[in-house]
């Protein structure tokens, strides 16, 4: 008789692998398969899907190490600490970058352990529906479950005609697995891996060039955001970022890549020692065997769910990346513990408006809610308050005073619709904005919070201040 459970979650992702921590505190039998698209050299399974092995984490990583060199190469000196040839050691650095996810993967087979999920190492796929029960292949064994929880993830979008090698012509995966500071080093798309590992090279002395498609630069972000971060990015920190390009051909020669394009100023062609393709991702559906059970799908292959993330099939639920809406290892996480909790009988909760976007380069750039241009696209009255590092003690102190915090509050009830930052720890500072905006705070509330002194979250009170034109150190 096949194995029965409760819940079988397919994909151990940050998605995956929280909806089977979750569901499993629930009571609820749970196994998770993972089919191991990031097999450790001994082929041991390794959980945590592409946020701990070839996300998140690692170009967090690597962001840390780069911005610890660059600032002992510039910043230091400004505080008195002199350094004489400092140099980097990439194949070092990368090796920290690989325990650091060792470790953590790792973890959560350990936390499997605790939370009594079963692993089982396969890929998983539909077979079909019996007695009420899924019928899902997990490597070579059938199992049987009432509820299946689709959390597969995603994988780089290649372009046509564009061979990834991972040696010259790398995606996501390769590039955080260059071990030496490639001189030329070209990105194709000025998304966020764009931005995150272009700042990674640039810091480590690559000539970085990023070209992109659109017209405009950061398009999703606030758009005074948006045009300080290109100010810096470009004119500070000397990334050569192309809009509005048109790859035309990529040739890869034995040692560099010839990339021609197209521009309002014509054809370009230049030469890197390495390129970068981050032109967005690919949904995981083709291993599920989808047709066999009728799964719905969008017409950009990810599934399609209603709310609580249900799919079209009973007790067939989809999450994270596979899914539409932000591809974010925390957005994921969040829908993996709601379906779990919806599953086992309570409510559930998400609030998509709540979810926020953060950008590792630096300075940070992290935001929640509403942009300006949003707003004024719904017609929706607002008032703001932007408040600059430069009139924060602690960013002071600090050395880095670059960008600032705004918070925009509708222009009636004073409910805040959105929060923008752009400096050093916005990705930390946007944490109290998410809450304001879970709560449905005002700015007026947040105006009325006490934030210690000398931190940089003074700079958020100080906007909240602003808005209502009262800010007391600016
Ligand atoms: P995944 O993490 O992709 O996991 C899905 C898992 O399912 C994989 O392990 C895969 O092997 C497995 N799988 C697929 N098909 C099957 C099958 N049929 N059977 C069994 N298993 C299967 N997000 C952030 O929030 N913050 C960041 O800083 C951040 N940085 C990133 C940096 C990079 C370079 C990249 C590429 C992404 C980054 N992301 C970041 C995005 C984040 O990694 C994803 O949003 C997140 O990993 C999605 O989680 P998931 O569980 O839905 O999918
Ligand atoms: P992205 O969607 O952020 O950016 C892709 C960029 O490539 C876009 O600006 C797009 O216009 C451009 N592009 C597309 N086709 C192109 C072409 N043919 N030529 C030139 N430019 C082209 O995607 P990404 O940077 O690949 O990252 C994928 C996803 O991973 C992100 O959307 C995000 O959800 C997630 N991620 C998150 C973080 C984070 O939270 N800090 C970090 C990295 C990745």
């Amino acid at each position: 008789m096949s194995k029965q459970f409760d819940v079988a979650v397919i994909g151990g992702g940050p998605a995956g692998y929280v909806a089977a921590i979750r569901a499993s505190q629930l009571g609820l039998n749970t196994v998770c398969c993972e089919s191991n698209a990031y097999a450790d050299p001994k082929g041991e399974p390794r959980l945590g899907g592409t946020c701990l092995n070839v996300g998140c984490i690692p170009s967090k990583a690597l962001l840390h190490s780069s911005e610890l060199f660059d600032q002992a190469s510039h910043s230091f000196v400004m505080h008195g600490i002199k350094t004489e040839g400092v140099s980097i050691d990439v194949p070092s650095m990368i090796k920290r970058k690989d325990n650091i996810v060792t470790q953590l993967v790792t973890g959560i087979k350990g936390l499997f352990r605790k939370y009594k999920v079963n692993f089982m190492p396969g890929l998983g796929s539909f077979v079909g529906q019996k007695d009420g029960l899924w019928q899902v292949k997990i490597g070579d064994e059938v199992i049987e479950a009432k509820h299946v929880i689709i959390a597969t993830g995603s994988r780089a979008r290649h372009l046509p005609g564009i061979p990834v090698d991972q040696k010259l012509v790398l995606d996501n995966e390769g590039a955080l697995d260059i071990n030496e500071v490639p001189k030329r080093l070209g990105v194709i798309g000025a998304g966020v891996i764009g931005l995150e590992m272009g700042s990674v090279w640039k810091r480590l002395g690559s000539q970085v060039t990023i070209l992109e498609a659109l017209p405009d630069f950061l398009a999703a972000a606030d758009q005074n955001v948006a045009k300080e971060a290109w100010k810096i990015f470009t004119t500070k920190q000397g990334l050569n970022i192309q809009l509005g390009v048109k790859i035309k051909e990529v040739t890869p020669k034995k040692k560099s890549v010839v990339v021609k394009y197209e521009n309002d100023e014509g054809e370009q062609s230049v030469e890197f020692d390495k390129l970068i393709v981050a032109v967005g991702r690919t949904p995981n559906t083709d291993g599920l065997n989808t047709t066999a059970v009728g799964l719905e799908l969008d017409e950009r292959g990810r599934v399609k769910v209603g709310e609580h993330c249900a799919t079209n099939l009973q007790n067939v639920w989809a999450i994270g990346d596979v899914v539409p809406g932000p591809m974010l290892a925390h957005k994921g996480m969040e829908e993996g513990v709601m379906v779990a909790e919806v599953i086992s009988g309570q409510s559930g909760h998400i609030n998509y408006d709540a979810i926020p976007w953060v950008i590792y380069t630096h300075p940070e750039i992290a935001w929640v809610g509403k942009t300006e241009q949003e707003l004024k696209a719904a017609n929706i009255p607002f008032k703001n308050g932007q408040i600059p590092f430069l009139a924060n003690g602690r960013a002071l102190g600090q050395g880095d005073t670059t960008g600032f915090v705004k918070v925009i509050a509708h222009a009636e009830t004073d409910q805040i619709l959105g929060v923008h930052v752009i400096g050093t720890n916005a990705s930390e500072l946007i944490a109290e904005a998410v809450v304001s905006l879970e709560f449905a705070a005002s700015a007026e509330d947040l105006a009325r919070t006490c934030h210690a002194h000398p931190t940089l979250s003074e700079a958020m009170h100080e906007a909240a201040l602003a808005v209502d034109k009262r800010s007391l150190h600016f």
